[in-house]
This record gives structure tokens, sequence and C-alpha cells, in this order.
């Protein structure tokens, strides 16, 4: 690594001697893990924060999908309608609990699954529906909800990269039967590993917290088959520290993401999401579609950054349908659209603590 690299992302850290501070009493206490004081003391502050009236604190994104997919009890093999143009997480998550995955297209104006196809792939089996707020665009919310209360269908939204975003004023994690976030190391907010469940029906704690702590209820009382799910307090204790300071990291991604935004407007070829003034955004990804007036393909593009230090990525390519492991297997519509913009979708790199010399430098290469 040279000092003239550049890459997609960096975690952001709290100053060191807050974190140092901050676990010291853990030397204490001893008490490093099983739902400590920390753990405890992050749950409610992010419960506020997130604007959401339950939420539980979970190992990782991913196990947090998996277990509230789990806790809805649906029943195995049904069928889950779901976006295939997400990190492979959202799909592994369904077909680990042993449910179908139906892949569903995408919108072109912000990548998020395409409501309008949803009811043309319910049947009989359909049990849930898993939309992902991709790149942090809020999923038509309300929409979803009407299908899936017409149909009897759970709703759980991958908000893995929605972190602190509102939409019309409520917490993006109020919707759906519940949500899931990450607070892994590249997320806009970071545990070092981590992440949470947000939803409202109060008997939901309980069945998560079985499965993240064995269904252990006492010292000699097992109730059910559970899993190892939980935050430790290290972890819990980072995400305290790194709270504290969130909102101006969201606010210096805000400025590089503006100045991506206004410079490349105006370039023919390069296409950029649309953003529902109705949702306050965390600015956690800058994703760009690469169009074919532009002189470059996608990975020419991405070449040429890369042959000068600038490391994007080709998130997300491919769709997960198309991965090994699930090509062929599902059924789904024509995913026209989503492969559309698995082939020409490029992130920029976006993080706390990156200049905006850099920034220009990037953009003097895409324009
Ligand atoms: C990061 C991510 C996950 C998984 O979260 P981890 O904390 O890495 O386990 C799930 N879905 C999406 C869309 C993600 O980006």
């Amino acid at each position: 690594m040279n000092g003239d690299e550049i890459f997609v992302t960096r975690s952001s850290m709290p100053p060191y001697e807050e974190y140092i501070e901050a676990i010291k009493p853990l030397w204490d206490s001893h008490w490093l893990t099983n739902m400590g004081r920390y753990h405890q003391e992050l749950e409610d502050r992010l419960k506020e924060y997130l604007d959401v009236p339950e939420l539980s604190l979970m190992v990782n994104g991913h196990m947090a999908l998996e277990m509230a997919i789990q806790a809805m009890g649906l029943p195995k093999g049904g069928e889950v309608i779901t976006t295939p143009f997400t990190f492979i997480s959202t799909t592994h998550a369904i077909v680990r609990n042993g449910l179908k995955p139906v892949f569903c297209d995408v919108k072109p104006e912000d990548g998020t699954i395409d409501e309008r196809k949803i009811e043309g792939l319910i049947t009989e089996h359909t049990v849930a529906i898993v939309p992902v707020h991709v790149y942090g665009n809020v999923c038509n919310v309300e929409e979803i909800q009407r299908i899936a209360d017409k149909y009897g269908l759970k709703v759980i939204y991958d908000a893995a990269h929605a972190f602190g975003e509102s939409y019309e004023g409520k917490g993006i994690g109020n919707y759906g039967d519940a949500s899931i976030f990450s607070f892994h190391a590249t997320k806009v907010f970071n545990t070092i590993e981590g992440g949470a469940v947000a939803f409202s029906d109060p008997g939901f704690y309980e069945r998560l917290f079985n499965l993240k702590n064995f269904g252990i209820r006492g010292e000699e009382l097992v109730v059910s088959v559970g899993a190892n799910g939980k935050m430790n307090e290290f972890c819990a204790i980072m995400g305290l520290c790194n709270l504290n300071h969130v909102e101006e990291a969201i606010a210096w991604r805000k400025a590089l993401c503006e100045e991506y935004e206004g410079q490349l407007k105006g370039v023919p070829g390069i296409r950029l999401f649309e953003n529902k003034p109705e949702v306050k955004r965390n600015y956690g990804y800058f994703p760009i579609l690469v169009e074919d007036e532009y002189p470059l393909k996608r990975d020419e593009l991405y070449e040429k950054l890369k042959g000068q230090g600038i490391y994007t990525r080709k998130y997300f390519y491919p769709l997960t349908s198309d991965q090994a492991c699930f090509k062929n297997r599902y059924r789904g519509v024509r995913l026209e659209c989503a492969r559309e913009m698995a082939k020409r979708v490029l992130v920029l790199p976006v993080y706390e603590g990156l200049e905006m010399g850099k920034i220009e430098r990037i953009l003097k290469i895409v324009k």
C-alpha cells in the first residue's frame, strides 16, 4: 500500500483513548459477554437512535437476518420473494432457513425490489417477502405492506445499508414485521462485527433471545433449540463509542456524496440513482451506473481507476441468483433490470476521513 491508494471504504473508529477508557471496567468485572451491561446499554441507545420500539443485538448482520427469519416460524419449504441485487447474505439467510428464494426484479431508478412484480410471483406456497434497502435506497414500504396484508405474508427487511435512515420522519426499522441492521466494520456504523433486529412485537424479543443464546432460560433449563448469536462486550463498547460520533461520520460522507453528485450529474453516460425526498439518507455508498453513452464499459472504468490506485467495487455483481450455489435452482421473473444493473453498477469510494482532494482526483478520471 502506498499513500496514494484509495479504497472503496474504511472503517470508522472512535478516538483511541475514548475506547481504551471505555473498556477499562471490563478488567474489573471480567464480564466479557453473555448480555452484559454494555450489551444492554447499546440496545437501549440504539432503540432511541434508530427510533424503533424493540431491538435485539446480534453477533453480526447475517445472523440477525437468519434468526429474524427463523423467529417468524415460517413453514419449511415455503417460498420467499426477494431481490437478487444484494449481498449474498440475504439469499443465504433464506436458504439456510430451509426456505426457497423466489427472485423478483428490481426498479431501474433505485435498485430496490420492483413491488409491481411481486404479486405475479405469489403462489399458495409464498410465506414471506425479504426486500433490501439497497445502498440505503428505501423500498416502496407502503405497497409492500399492502401486498403482505392482502396475502398474509411476513415482511423482513434487510436494512443492512440503512442504519439511521428515516422515511417520512419515521425510523426505517419500523417497517415490516422486522428489519435487520449490520454493524460490520465496513458499514456506516460499526461494532467491529455486529448487527441487530428491530421489530415491534414484544414477544419477538424472547424468541430471538432463545435463538441467540442456545434456548437457555435458566441454569438447568433449555426451552428451545438455539444457536449462538450474542454480541460481546468489547463490540458493544465499540458501538457505544462509535455512536457518539456517528453524526459526524454521516456528515463527512454527505459532503463527499454531494460533491460526487454535483459533478457527475451532467456527465453523459453516467447515471445516478434517484433519492426519495421523504428519506433521510446515511450516505453509506455512492453507486454509479455506467450507461452505453459513456466512452468506457463498466469493467474498463473499473480497471482504469484500479490502474491509478483507486479501488472501486462492482456491488452487486453477479446477482445472487447467478452465483454458483444458486444458479438455475430457483424460479423467478426474468431479472431484466437487475441483470442490466449488475452489469453497469460501480460503487465509488466514500468513507469518513476520505479527503475531498481525493474525490476530485477520482472525479477528474471519471469525467
Ligand atoms: C453487510 C450485509 C449483510 C450482512 O451483514 P454482516 O454484518 O456482514 O453479517 C447482509 N445484507 C446486506 C445487504 C449487507 O450489505
